[in-house]
């Protein structure tokens, strides 16, 4: 497709300013979680917070961070299982609440390819309507 979207293109910047030598800068996400920035969080706990996107995919679409300013799923180890593990049943147990009870879709974008905007690890939790399959 020669015509990307512009959430695409989007995320081709954001790429496009990286490279892995240079240090991780903070983005938005860390002034959610600084509440320097007002965002709509709907759970916080000590290792993560959970708040709904401002361009929301469908009725439910938000967003499980850990606090932690990892960039991306790309760049975790082994070390990271416990807090990733956290993130994955936080957004379960916020799925539930949210009353997503005919199921919902999870996603991770990474790096460009994936069209990753923002550079703080993210899990997407979006449901509320029926899912189509393959993503774009
Ligand atoms: P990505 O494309 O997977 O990196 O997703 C980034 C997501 O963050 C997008 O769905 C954006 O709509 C969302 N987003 C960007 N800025 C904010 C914000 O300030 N509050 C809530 N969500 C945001």
């Amino acid at each position: 497709n020669g015509d990307p979207s512009e959430e695409v293109q989007r995320a081709q910047r954001a790429a496009a300013g990286r490279s892995i030598s240079s240090p991780v800068p903070p983005t938005i996400f860390t002034r959610i979680i600084n509440k320097s920035l007002p965002a709509e969080i709907i759970y916080e706990d000590d290792k993560c917070l959970a708040f709904r996107d401002v361009n929301p995919q469908a009725p439910v679409h938000f967003l499980v961070i850990p606090r932690s300013p990892i960039p991306q799923i790309s760049h975790v180890n082994t070390g990271d299982t416990e807090l990733l593990g956290h993130l994955l049943v936080t957004a379960s147990v916020l799925a539930k609440k949210e009353g997503l009870s005919e199921g919902y879709r999870l996603v991770i974008n990474d790096g460009k390819h994936g069209s990753q905007s923002v550079y703080h690890l993210h899990i997407h939790v979006i449901g509320g309507r029926q899912m189509g399959w393959p993503p774009g």
